[in-house]
């Protein structure tokens, strides 16, 4: 009998806050559900960690086995807030019973201008701002181009070395990594152009001058003239959590402004609270033309949005932009609950405290185990890049052995990263200290065994 026989589990911070293995990972439940999964989900839609959840809240992952999981992913930097926030399951819980869709470009309600209001409030910069609803992170990224290439009447758009913007086909396009996320699925979306990312462990280069590498490739591969928009992560994600060296992002937002180019910054990641700002964008002092924002935007709910110049936002005409689902009224209320948690409950102080516990062990790892090559990042999306001590070389066979041996002693860790030997950091903000102390024990000794 497992856990799934019983009445369904409440999840959130209410959950026992303990690692608590009770069978190997995966047990005989998971097992049952991952044969199924196997059977009838097809193989493209991979997983990283071998269970089968129920319930999840505060640091923990819960398995229908019994097993509880320490959380340092939050499902990629969704449930930010904490799993079943408690706000957010009653903020869902009414909004369903109230009704469950009208669609909003056919019938109106208040959350989605609500959610609005809050993104227009919250988001970089006092200048005038709208913003636009959808479902998905890829999403909004494709509205944003749409939209800067509507406002400017040019087509070209600069995405970065390293960069993760999804997997449809515009986001394939701007998405640096073939494998896995591009490779086969061509042709792709054409007029994306690709600069490099200011990536101080490996170039070595200042703020100023990876910029100026950067933009004299864009004027003279495309030319400011062709150019809608300049794309960027201010933090990037899956490429792995490369933070570039400052200066590089005000002088790429200074040219844009200067050659009337939309700079873009895909906060799907490093958005709320994450990075111990409300926006990454914010820790550079840097304001975007737009925002795109999703991940932890909704505790863990589908939502996305682009945010911005109310000039550009209004560039689009009328039924230009939109979607069946966009600014569904449960992830509205699921948004507005999870956005109040963020101020009241001041998360990005939170997320700083998690970051200097993180960091602080990392570097001390590393200080003794050359391996560790760099410890990067900030607030709660922090990284350690892996190499081989002797020439520098990515490690990626050590990343995974490591974030493999975590999983199997009950600590969820992801690995990111171009050369894929990145694990990265991404606890729920509502995990208690003791939790993310016991899940970097588990690291350390997983390093050490490596
Ligand atoms: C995850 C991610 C996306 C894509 O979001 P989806 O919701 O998976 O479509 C886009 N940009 C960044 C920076 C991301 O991390």
């Amino acid at each position: 009998m497992s856990l799934t026989d019983h009445a369904p589990l409440v999840g959130g911070p209410s959950l026992p806050q303990e690692r608590r293995l009770v069978t190997p990972i995966p047990g005989p439940a998971s097992q049952e559900l991952l044969a199924r999964k196997a059977a009838a989900v097809a193989s493209g839609v991979g997983h990283t960690v071998p269970i089968h959840a129920v319930a999840a809240g505060g640091g923990v992952v819960v398995d229908a086995d019994g097993n509880s999981l320490i959380d340092l992913g939050s499902g990629i930097a969704v449930t930010t807030v904490g799993n079943a926030h408690p706000a957010v399951v009653a903020a869902v819980q009414a909004q369903v019973a109230q009704f469950t869709h009208t669609c909003f470009m056919i019938s109106p309600y208040e959350s989605y201008v609500a959610v609005a209001e809050a993104l227009n409030r919250l988001t970089p910069g006092d200048h005038a701002k709208k913003s636009a609803l959808f479902n998905s992170g890829a999403e909004a990224v494709e509205n944003a181009v749409k939209i800067a290439r509507k406002a400017t009447g040019r087509q070209a758009v600069v995405a970065f070395d390293h960069a993760y913007h999804g997997r449809t086909n515009l986001t394939m396009a701007l998405t640096a990594k073939s494998m896995p996320y591009k490779s086969g699925f061509g042709p792709f979306a054409s007029e994306v152009y690709r600069a490099p990312m200011s990536y101080p462990f490996r170039d070595g280069l200042s703020g100023a001058d990876a910029a100026a590498k950067a933009i004299s490739l864009i004027e003279k591969q495309i030319g400011a003239d062709n150019l809608a928009a300049v794309l960027i992560e201010p933090i990037q994600g899956e490429g792995g959590f490369i933070v570039p060296a400052d200066g590089f992002l005000p002088a790429l937002v200074d040219w844009c402004r200067a050659n009337g180019v939309v700079f873009i910054a895909d906060e799907v990641q490093s958005g709320f609270a994450r990075t111990g700002a409300m926006f990454a964008s914010d820790l550079f002092g840097i304001v975007p033309d737009l925002v795109t924002t999703a991940k932890g935007i909704a505790g863990g709910l589908p939502l996305a949005a682009v945010t911005g110049r109310t000039e550009l936002m209004d560039a689009a005409h009328a039924g230009g932009l939109g979607g069946t689902y966009g600014g569904n009224p449960i992830a509205c209320a699921a948004a507005l609950a999870a956005i109040q948690a963020f101020e009241d409950e001041d998360l990005s102080a939170r997320a700083r405290e998690l970051g200097e516990v993180l960091v602080g062990r990392l570097r001390s790892i590393q200080s003794s185990d050359p391996r560790v090559g760099d410890v990067r990042g900030r607030g709660a999306m922090i990284a350690a890049e892996f190499v081989d001590p002797a020439t520098g070389q990515p490690d990626a066979a050590l990343a995974g052995a490591v974030a493999k041996a975590c999983i199997a002693e009950g600590v969820i860790v992801l690995t990111c990263g171009t050369y894929g030997n990145v694990i990265r950091f991404l606890p729920p903000l509502s995990i208690p200290d003791h939790l993310l102390g016991e899940g970097l024990d588990v690291v350390a000794a997983a390093l050490a065994a490596a």
